[in-house]
């Protein structure tokens, strides 16, 4: 079996030396983005996801403030994000930081190096303050239903003031070239960065790059580089690319070659993924993934892995009396809510990997992963 994977392995190295490999992941980010939070914008995320399900490509969502205070105020759109995940989609997050012309509203940067710092001029809406990065995560944090909102695309000059600390995967990348949809997964560190009386950072994110794609122009660009066997689609395991709603303009019944359905043609059964499922699989982020999230509650489960019963033991602590136990699968999906229980039955639950979110009455988290077999 040994030898039989290192043959397996020699293979891989042997083409994807000689130039004929492709990527083996592919992820597609939907930029969701500030001024766009409306009907007519959300019927059209609509119509990209249910474009998306139909041929199996899994999209990550990454939602700006006025997205996700738009969702949450109507149950109906919230149940809507429920039906998006079950159907493989991720939720995560989207911001456009005070250094972007059209600035979010949110931040953690003082008032004054606000002024300081913000685009000015004809074309920019720079916003008014609203309120802290908190509030943004909060509000996230229940629209993804899960604490397993891990992924963050934004526009930061200094990326640790905003960037949330247990946030462990990152998308990157820009418009300058089709080349930066290429990419393996990298380990980036943002801080320490001192803004006021208060230092953010260092964080350390798992990241991988993407290119925007906004016409049928830049989808031809990734697509040429992909299918050439000999340059930057052999140096590279995956390929991403990010839009925004704003550059869907066809209505559902539209036909090809709208640039949107032409990616999605092409790239459907090429190792469509979530940014959180490559992520999280790679030996790369090992350090900071899923599994890694910091802990400060102090509660233990076993046994792992388990078949019937998961037993939950709070340490003796103050805050550990009362407290909220979550079970979700890697998707983000919720089976299980309970008040301090001492056990949880999961006979019920299919096999595979789970985790456990333990909410102290102080609001310390624990997210711990067991297996159900
Ligand atoms: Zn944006």
């Amino acid at each position: 079996m040994k030898l039989l994977l290192k043959i397996i392995s020699l293979i891989l190295i042997y083409t994807n030396c000689f130039g004929q490999s492709p990527p083996s992941n592919s992820f597609f980010v939907i930029h969701c983005d500030p001024g766009y939070a409306d009907v007519m914008h959300y019927k059209k995320l609509q119509q990209m996801i249910d474009t998306a399900s139909a041929h199996n490509v899994p999209l990550t969502i990454e939602l700006s403030p006025p997205w996700v205070n738009f969702i949450l105020a109507d149950p109906v759109k919230l149940d809507s994000v429920r039906s998006w995940q079950k159907r493989g989609h991720e939720i995560a997050a989207h911001h456009h930081g005070v250094y972007h012309c059209f600035w979010d509203s949110i931040t953690n940067f003082p008032i004054d190096s606000i002024i300081a710092n913000q685009p000015a001029g004809p074309q920019c809406d720079s916003g008014i303050l609203s309120g802290a990065m908190k509030t943004f995560w909060d509000n996230l944090d229940t629209i993804a239903g899960d604490s397993l909102m891990l992924s963050w695309g934004s526009t930061d000059d200094y990326p640790a003031v905003d960037l949330y600390p247990n946030i462990p995967y990152r998308t990157s990348g820009g418009r300058d070239s089709a080349v930066q949809g290429f990419s393996n997964i990298y380990l980036a560190t943002h801080g320490p960065t001192t803004v006021g009386a208060t230092t953010y950072g260092p964080y350390t994110t798992c990241s991988i790059d993407y290119y925007f794609i906004e016409d049928i122009t830049t989808v031809q660009e990734v697509r040429d580089l992909y299918n050439d066997s000999t340059g930057y689609s052999n140096m590279y395991n995956t390929v991403g690319v990010v839009t925004h709603v704003f550059n869907f303009k066809q209505a559902l019944a539209a036909a090809p070659p709208n640039y949107y359905y032409t990616w999605i043609n092409f790239i459907k059964g090429k190792g469509c993924q979530t940014v959180r499922e490559i992520l999280r699989k790679s030996s790369v982020c090992s350090s900071v993934g899923i599994e890694k999230i910091k802990t400060n509650a102090d509660f233990k489960i076993y046994p792992n892995p388990a078949s019937t019963t998961l037993y939950i033991v709070p340490n003796e602590g103050h805050g550990n009396k009362d407290y909220q136990v979550e079970v979700y699968n890697i998707l983000g999906q919720k089976f299980i809510s309970e008040q301090s229980p001492n056990s949880l039955k999961i006979q019920n639950l299919e096999n595979g990997v789970y985790f456990v979110k333990i909410t102290s009455e102080i609001n310390e988290t624990s997210i711990q992963k067991f297996v159900k077999q």
